[in-house]
């Protein structure tokens, strides 16, 4: 088999005629606009929201081109992360026939928007060293089988997937490969950014929430070919992304020089906090992290949830998860913050 976009794709997405906008139509430049039902005053606020938004968002993706060396027509925006992976499901999963492979634990978005669009989800678990199977991998794939999830950095679990196995499906699924790097920031591993020439299959994801400190604005991309940017762009909500978050990502994005030390900071504080969990007599496991978090495994787990929850202090309980057993997630925090964190730590007494 070879891969083939349009064979993917759900024929009633195919056939449907996409919504235009106003503003769509019309691309010249005029000075009266008496064509989208707006406010022609004004609006309450100082800025021009009596405005609909960009559609496509050509300012800020070519903002983000520049960053990322990738064309803006390669770029999709949706209202975080979570809607690109909606508007997957909605693009190429056609409900009670497809499916999707997830490899747990992993990020809980992927089964909950397959359940959403009542699509069957098939589970192979990582293996021991949180590394993808690919044997089972290829024995579960089917002819319904349309889109894989590799969460890279891991999340729950900190750690990146081996390139070499991300390459094999690359090569091999004639399905979508989707690659989530939302950590990919604090990884050593390096983006497949560059590889999107390379794969017709390929979709990775990014997003604003996280190393970049904009997890209020709801701001995640997707890149990929531009023939599947072209469907996203035929389902998303026309105006999906507001002028306030296209124009604050903007600002942000002209403004960056905190982050590079947000994120060498972050590297830094895992380092410390590794060695200050390791030293602790109930901490079992500290796994290797190319994220921002860790992932310990404790004796007690859940009692030391509650104890940290009652000194006011908030980590994730994944001890309930699949190979997390008695595992909390911790977000590296400032570091006043982590040293809070080891103090509670320390005296915390059975
Ligand atoms: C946090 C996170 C996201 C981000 O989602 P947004 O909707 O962009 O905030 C995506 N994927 C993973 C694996 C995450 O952990």
């Amino acid at each position: 088999m070879e891969f083939n976009l349009e064979n993917l794709v759900r024929d009633n997405i195919k056939k449907m005629t996409a919504y235009s906008s106003a503003r769509h139509e019309f691309k010249g430049n005029a000075n009266i606009y008496l064509d989208a039902n707006e406010n022609a005053f004004g609006s309450p606020l100082p800025v021009n929201y009596h405005r609909y938004p960009d559609p496509l968002q050509w300012e800020l993706k070519e903002k983000l081109s520049s960053i990322k060396g990738v064309p803006a027509e390669n770029i999709f925006l949706g209202n975080g992360s979570d809607e690109a992976i909606d508007l997957l499901f909605r693009i190429f999963c056609t409900p009670g026939r497809d499916n999707v492979l997830i490899f747990p634990p992993t990020y809980g978005m992927y089964e909950v928007c397959a359940e959403m669009n009542d699509i069957a989800i098939k589970k192979i678990p990582l293996l021991e060293n949180f590394q993808i199977d690919l044997e089972k991998i290829e024995t579960a794939i089917d002819i319904n089988t349309k889109l894989i999830f590799v969460c890279s950095p891991n999340n729950p679990t900190g750690n990146s997937i081996n390139r070499n196995d991300i390459e094999i499906l690359l090569n091999n699924f004639d399905g979508l490969v989707i690659i989530d790097e939302a950590y990919i920031n604090f990884a050593k591993q390096k983006t497949f950014i560059q590889e999107l020439t390379e794969y017709p299959n390929l979709v990775i994801l990014q997003t604003l929430s996280k190393a970049w400190g904009l997890a209020g604005l709801r701001l995640g991309m997707a890149f990929a070919g531009k023939p599947i940017i072209d469907y996203f762009n035929k389902v998303k909500y026309p105006y999906n992304i507001n002028t306030a978050t296209q124009q604050l990502a903007i600002e942000a994005l002209n403004n960056i020089s905190s982050i590079n030390n947000w994120t060498k900071t972050t590297a830094e504080q895992k380092n410390w906090l590794i060695e200050e969990i390791n030293k602790l007599e109930f901490s079992i496991i500290i796994y290797p992290s190319d994220a921002n978090f860790i992932l310990v495994k404790m004796n007690d787990a859940r009692m030391i949830y509650e104890y940290l929850s009652q000194k006011g202090i908030i980590v994730r309980d994944r001890s309930k998860v699949i190979l997390c057993d008695d595992c909390l997630r911790i977000t590296i925090g400032t570091p006043e913050e982590n040293k809070k964190l080891v103090s509670s730590l320390n005296d915390y007494t059975k």
